[in-house]
């Protein structure tokens, strides 16, 4: 229960719990409502009148109120600049793989300084937006060195780091792509194993094929990492299965899919399908199909995906909007997904919903409903941001 020096907010028009016990449909929403927050917790929900008395009150005065934006995919770590690459392609080229080279030369020649600046510059922007919890993945250095000061920089800014030395074969290995896989199921793991919770891949065409993807995967599970795999992202492929087959926590991306993959996932207990819209707007793609994953029964959730290439927006509410005018999905689907979806795809019970014994990471949105952000696009509707208890914007 509350003690004193709790933090009551109270006069919620409507929110998004994302507990249906505590409320209605699979938001569990509760209108004019109350949240007290002790410490970095969650002490209380419920309705306004029945909020317990506490020494600090703020009156939410009509606005929402949803858990912070759970960003489960991110590639900050990185330096340069690809607007010429961005105003190319929207002037008519395609986009390849092959543009994360560009970003490996800059970020291998940039100081360790630089790198903590901009990853720091892209938390913040995030977290001004609402985004709470946000992984972040190496895969711009694809050396021993690189890649392990790329997860060190990652570290100091989250817990949820990700181990992506098979981004793309690195470009001195591009005439024996098989020994770069054994670099990074060898001395690049051992470097990088330390910092890293999670491992990831990039399964495709240009990339890693699903064997070297696999050879990957099952190196890093070895060394106690969990898998997650970029699958499916520009043709149909193995990745999805794969991941489905490994138990990875999540399939991103998943914009070329099968009725076999997209049974995969409605079948798997462990995989979440992560989509990243961000990718195929910014790259004039086709846009993944959400409804027909819901359809099936996945689990979903959203990611900016935010990287200098192919996705440079930190947006999530961004997202929300793009998945429900482009993918199918309603705004409560979308909101779900890039909260408690996104946690799932994490592993995490702590963060992406409100309830008594949560982290208190919420966002109190400057309009009367979680709709708005599907609803108003572009709008910055962030009026305030609470992380671990702490109002951070
Ligand atoms: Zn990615």
């Amino acid at each position: 229960m509350a003690d004193a020096t709790a933090t009551a907010i109270t006069h919620i028009a409507s929110l998004v719990t994302n507990d249906p016990s505590l409320g209605s449909g699979p938001l569990g929403l509760i209108q004019d409502a109350a949240v007290v927050i002790d410490g970095d917790r969650v002490a209380w929900v419920g309705e306004s009148s029945k909020a317990p008395a506490t020494d600090n009150r703020i009156v939410a005065e009509g606005r929402a109120l949803i858990p912070g934006f759970v960003d489960s995919h991110s590639h900050v770590v990185f330096a340069g600049d690809r607007t010429e690459e961005f105003n190319a392609r929207m002037s008519g080229r395609a986009y390849s793989a092959g543009g994360i080279r560009t970003t490996v030369a800059a970020t291998r020649a940039a100081s360790n300084n630089v790198l903590h600046a901009n990853a720091g510059r892209y938390v913040r922007e995030a977290l001004r937006q609402g985004t709470t919890t946000m992984e972040i993945k190496s895969g711009y250095g694809l050396t021993v060195e690189d890649e392990s000061r790329a997860l060190a920089v990652a570290a100091a800014h989250t817990d949820e780091v990700t181990y992506l030395g098979a981004h793309i074969v690195a470009p001195e290995f591009a005439d024996d792509p098989a020994a770069y896989v054994d670099l990074v199921t060898g001395p690049m793991l051992d470097a990088c194993a330390p910092y890293a919770r999670w491992i990831d891949v990039f399964c495709e065409q240009g990339a890693f094929d699903g064997d070297q993807a696999r050879a990957v995967l099952i190196a890093g599970a070895a060394r106690g990492l969990i898998p997650r795999v970029h699958a499916n992202q520009l043709s149909y492929g193995p990745g999805v299965r794969l991941a489905v087959e490994l138990g990875a926590a999540s399939a991103d991306h998943c914009t070329h899919l099968t009725d076999a993959d997209v049974d995969a996932l409605a079948s798997s207990g462990e995989t979440v399908a992560t989509l990243l819209p961000g990718a195929e707007f910014s790259t004039r793609a086709e846009y993944p199909d959400a409804r027909r994953l819901l359809d099936a029964g996945a689990r979903v959730a959203l990611s900016p995906d935010c990287n200098p290439g192919s996705s440079f927006t930190s947006s999530m509410a961004f997202c929300v909007a793009v998945a429900v005018r482009e993918m199918g999905m309603t705004p409560d689907e979308a909101v779900l997904a890039a909260t408690a979806g996104g946690a799932a795809a994490l592993r995490r019970t702590d963060v992406g919903r409100i309830a008594v014994g949560a982290r208190a990471d919420l966002l109190l949105l400057d309009a009367p409903s979680h709709v708005h952000l599907a609803y108003r696009p572009g709008v910055p509707l962030a009026a305030a941001v609470w992380r671990g208890g702490e109002l951070v914007k």
